[in-house]
């Protein structure tokens, strides 16, 4: 089996639809791959009955937004029931905060001498109800405002820039709480992206796993990789799983490509080991 169980289309920030996103993951070799778009589920259908016709399995996934001692964290969850009630409001909340963050980024935007980012971001958001940064970012970009993807985000949407609203996304210990509820298994992702100390990791990890975490993403494509070295032994000192993803966006969007994934190093326990 080849897994890649980190994965968005267009119904959160990536370029493909459920269907294309299926047939690249063929292409690449990948055997199941887990759609976890960012709060949202509404590609697992079509991105399920595509892989049908070409023997990939689909593992419905998610990837939930919380805020965690005033950082943003990225929960993903794999083997979720997206109909599963708990989890299907929860992340109806969160989209509808991301329309109230939206408007603010914007407000932001203008005061900064930059016009019309709401209606911009909105038309790169196939999903109108998840606007993100990356259509911002997209919009920006087009207009001239910064050169490229990475220049837009250092100088407008992260914080302390003009662009970026701090937001109350949800708990961590609800994502969690709707993630296991609704019998799926949860993933701290790309967790060296995190902007948190020794001391924090230490605390993240426990409270993550005494939660009812499972796994931490080791390999991913936002993971240097001596990083990947370093996570495998978080993973094991905290007896956490290990999971791999390339979180791919997009052709030209994403480090890594869809199955485009080094092998877990010695002493991971991997996480598809619970499927
Ligand atoms: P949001 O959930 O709306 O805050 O948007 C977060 C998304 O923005 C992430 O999932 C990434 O896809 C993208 N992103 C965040 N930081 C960067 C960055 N430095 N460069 C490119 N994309 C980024
Ligand atoms: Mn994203
Ligand atoms: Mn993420
Ligand atoms: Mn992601």
């Amino acid at each position: 089996m080849v897994f890649d169980l980190h994965s968005h289309s267009t119904c959160s920030d990536g370029l493909l639809s459920p269907a294309q996103l299926t047939e690249r993951a063929v292409l690449k070799g990948v055997t199941a791959l887990a759609l976890t778009d960012h709060d949202d589920v509404s590609g697992l259908e079509e991105a399920k009955h595509a892989a049908d016709e070409w023997g990939l399995e689909i593992i419905p996934g998610v990837e939930i937004s919380v805020l965690w001692q005033g950082t943003t964290l990225h929960i993903v969850g794999l083997h979720i029931d997206p109909e599963h009630q708990p989890l299907a409001s929860g992340l109806s909340d969160i989209r509808a905060g991301r329309e109230q963050r939206a408007r603010k980024m914007a407000d932001s935007l203008a005061a900064a001498g930059i016009e019309g980012s709401l209606e911009g971001a909105r038309r790169y958001a196939q999903n109108p109800e998840l606007v993100s940064r990356s259509h911002f970012a997209r919009f920006l970009v087009a207009q001239g405002v910064s050169r490229d993807t990475n220049s837009v985000f250092r100088d407008y949407l992260t914080p302390g820039k003009p662009g970026f609203v701090p937001h109350q996304w949800a708990l961590l210990t609800d994502a969690l709480d709707w993630i296991r509820g609704s019998g799926g298994i949860a993933v701290l992702a790309h967790p060296g992206r995190y902007r948190i100390n020794e001391a924090q990791r230490g605390q993240l990890l426990r409270e993550f796993r005494d939660s009812g975490g499972a796994a931490v993403e080791v390999v991913t494509g936002s993971h240097a990789p001596d990083e990947y070295v370093t996570w495998a032994r978080y993973a094991k000192e905290f007896g956490l799983l290990a999971s791999v993803g390339s979180d791919f966006h997009g052709p030209g969007e994403s480090y890594r490509d869809l199955g485009e994934i080094p092998a877990l190093p010695a002493g991971c326990e991997p996480v598809w080991s619970l499927f």
